[in-house]
């Protein structure tokens, strides 16, 4: 596996986080003590400006860095780094009052006051000429500084503008869409239910609060067009720099199962993937250990959009974040534990969000490096220098990539379709944690999985887990037959190849698009349960040849026309003796189809199963254990995470800790939050 350095300048991980000068500039004291700081934190990196325009434009036209300037010179001569921000995040005061077309319009179509922060109208003429001034003269300034290693793009774009603009330019993305035929998206769209026939584009309005919102195709399509907005309202800022003489990476920081855009789409046009990871540990409702894995899918999704680099953990909160119902301080070594969790499912950076916390307004509580005592000897701080010298001893890792064989796939396309759709249960829909269990099951298996999209690229994976793919695109019906034909696992479920990329449900059974081929089986009817509901079926044991029982929630379908092999089949009600559990052989692999939704665990075997044909190596680990490893073209680091808040002892595991610089001979034992970074040479 061939490193791939983001950063070939810095010698090793990225270590740092948002930093506002900008709020001292009246305190040169403060700011020549916070280098001090930095560097003995081992703080390698800053990200300025990201919500600074105010600063550099205080009033229209009136741009100035000055104040800037020597504080990246300065930085970079202490070996500290700047990723750059262009500040169209929030808004001066003087710009929206001028004009009011960059402020967003609501659900109602209302237009907003001036305030807050992320919400702009990304096609606004006006506002993107400002942006085009501000961002040009940003880049004219500091493009090609030694001490700057890239640009952020904005910051946590989201959200959905009903103005006028946006009505008339999601017309002309439909125009485009559909052929500029209305008849094709009056088909598409099935129109002809309660007489919704449009007779023209420019008669179709955003899906209004209070307007037409119950047309399925029109909701999928303004989110696909909200995503393109907002990604053509990036691509505008990064064409900017580009035209004004910017030459670095580029990224945008993405948040957590972010759900109002497709990242699959926007992240074809940003360099480097970042996100935003703010965990809720020590919470009242879920295990550190089950909170944690949650996580680690948010950093193996984000991973693997760009599969072929490492990605940036952009923000993470050293110690607290201040703006949930409960905000509770991270418990000695959580921090830790976060951070390396990120490097080890493939990130080169972990970065805080701030590095000095403000004083006023809505993030002065928020949980900084350095706190408002302003001393290098806080708990917090003393963590985060731990860390950093951690991070030091790790260095050699910088660039290195996973190797995974295991794929789940996640389409945005389909998490929104199966949310809107008038069918199931609306509490028990989980589109999103049924595929996080199925990452959990692997993980406890010590195999890592990747989150692919179906469009994406399969070529490396053995086994693919597609849960619930209620919209099957154009062709991946072909891709899934031909994926198994050569020899792939393919693991699907219930309430899979329903309808079309446009949301029409396929014809002559499901699932469709051919696939009832590959798994043997059509699904003639889905079943809603309720939580009271007692449902299970026997599950014949592969090795002592008995049936034993599990149960089923939620949802169960009814299977016809079965010529998989049966591996379970359902216990009573009116299923009762049919095919719950099948698998089917199709060319040179095999296609497995779970008809109702069981606890993964239940069905464990069937990822033994999976794995085995694969000749994958797995190894059930101790519970609250997470293992990713990551490679160099020599070399193998297998990370070893303690999620729990108990020592637990690992057997099987040899080789160099490059954390405390011990061979570990066949047991590893890590205390409470303890992690190890496991070296052998491949
Ligand atoms: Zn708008």
């Amino acid at each position: 596996m061939k490193k791939n350095i983001l950063f070939p300048q810095v010698n090793g991980l990225l270590h740092g986080g948002d930093y506002n000068p900008e709020q001292w500039l009246d305190r040169p004291d403060i700011l020549k003590k916070d280098i001090e700081l930095m560097k003995e934190a081992g703080i390698n990196s800053v990200t300025m400006g990201v919500f600074s325009w105010a600063v550099h434009e205080p009033t229209e036209g009136n741009i100035s860095f000055d104040w800037l300037a020597p504080i990246m010179d300065r930085l970079y001569e202490n070996g500290i780094y700047t990723i750059l921000a262009t500040p169209t995040g929030a808004r001066p005061a003087w710009l929206d009052e001028k004009y009011p077309s960059a402020m967003r319009c609501n659900e109602m179509g209302v237009r907003n006051h001036h305030g807050v922060r992320h919400n702009h109208c990304m096609q606004s003429p006006e506002f993107r000429e400002k942006v085009r001034i501000i961002d040009t003269a940003l880049a004219q300034k500091f493009a090609n500084h030694p001490g700057l290693l890239m640009w952020h793009i904005s910051n946590e774009f989201g959200g959905y503008c009903y103005c006028d603009t946006c009505r008339k330019k999601f017309q002309e993305w439909l125009a485009k869409r559909y052929d500029h035929d209305i008849n094709k998206l009056n088909k598409a769209w099935w129109t002809t239910f309660w007489s919704h026939t449009f007779n023209s584009f420019d008669q179709i309005d955003p899906p209004y609060a209070n307007g037409e919102n119950c047309v399925m195709g029109l909701n999928l399509d303004w989110k696909r067009f909200s995503t393109w907005s907002a990604t053509d309202f990036m691509r505008f800022e990064i064409d900017t720099l580009r035209s004004a003489g910017a030459n670095e990476p580029t990224t945008t920081n993405y948040m957590e199962m972010f759900y109002d855009y497709d990242y699959h789409y926007m992240s074809q046009f940003i360099d480097v993937i970042s996100w935003d990871n703010y965990p809720e540990p020590h919470n009242n409702w879920q295990s550190d250990e089950a909170h944690l894995l949650e996580r680690s899918f948010n950093h193996a999704l984000y991973r693997s959009l760009k599969p072929d680099q490492p990605f940036m953990m952009m923000e993470s909160a050293p110690g607290v974040v201040n703006w949930r119902p409960y905000n509770k301080y991270r418990r000695p070594g959580m921090h830790n534990l976060i951070s390396m969790q990120a490097v080890a499912a493939g990130s080169d950076t972990v970065q805080y969000f701030q590095i000095r916390k403000s004083r006023g307004s809505s993030e002065q509580w928020h949980g900084a490096v350095i706190d408002h005592i302003g001393t290098n000897d806080t708990r917090i701080f003393k963590e985060v220098a731990s860390l950093g010298a951690d991070l030091k001893k790790i260095d050699e890792i910088t660039g290195t990539l996973s190797d995974n064989k295991v794929a789940i796939l996640f389409d945005w396309d389909n998490r929104w379709a199966i949310d809107d759709a008038w069918a199931l249960a609306n509490d028990t829909k989980n589109y999103d944690k049924t595929c996080m269990e199925i990452y959990n099951e692997f993980m406890s298996l010590g195999v890592e999985p990747d989150i692919v999209s179906s469009n994406g690229d399969w070529s490396r994976y053995k086994v693919i887990c597609a849960p619930m793919l209620y919209v099957l695109q154009d062709g991946i019906g072909e891709k899934i037959a031909e994926f198994v034909e050569a020899g792939g696992q393919l693991m699907s479920t219930y309430f899979t190849g329903y309808v079309n990329k446009d949301l029409l449900a396929n014809l002559g059974g499901f699932p469709g698009d051919g696939l009832d081929k590959v798994f043997g089986l059509r699904s003639e009817e889905i079943d809603t349960l309720y939580p009271e509901d007692e449902i299970s079926i026997s599950i014949l044991d592969k090795t002592d040849k008995r049936s034993h029982s599990i149960p089923v929630h939620d949802y169960q379908e009814l299977l016809r026309d079965v010529t998989a092999d049966v591996l379970a089949k359902y216990d009573n009600d009116y299923m009762a003796g049919t095919p719950a559990i099948t698998r089917n052989s199709y060319g040179e692999g095999h296609a497995y189809y779970v008809a109702c939704r069981t606890n993964q665990n239940d069905i464990e075997f069937l990822y033994r199963e999976m794995l085995e044909n694969a000749n994958i190596v797995y190894t059930k680990l101790p519970v609250g254990i997470e293992k990713h490893s990551r490679f160099s073209e020599d070399c193998r680091y297998d990370f070893y995470l303690n999620c729990s808040d108990k020592p637990v002892a690992i057997s099987g595991v040899s080789g160099l800790d490059l954390l405390t610089g011990k061979d570990i001979d066949k047991q590893l034992t890590l205390e409470k939050y303890g992690v190890a970074v496991i070296k052998n040479k491949l």
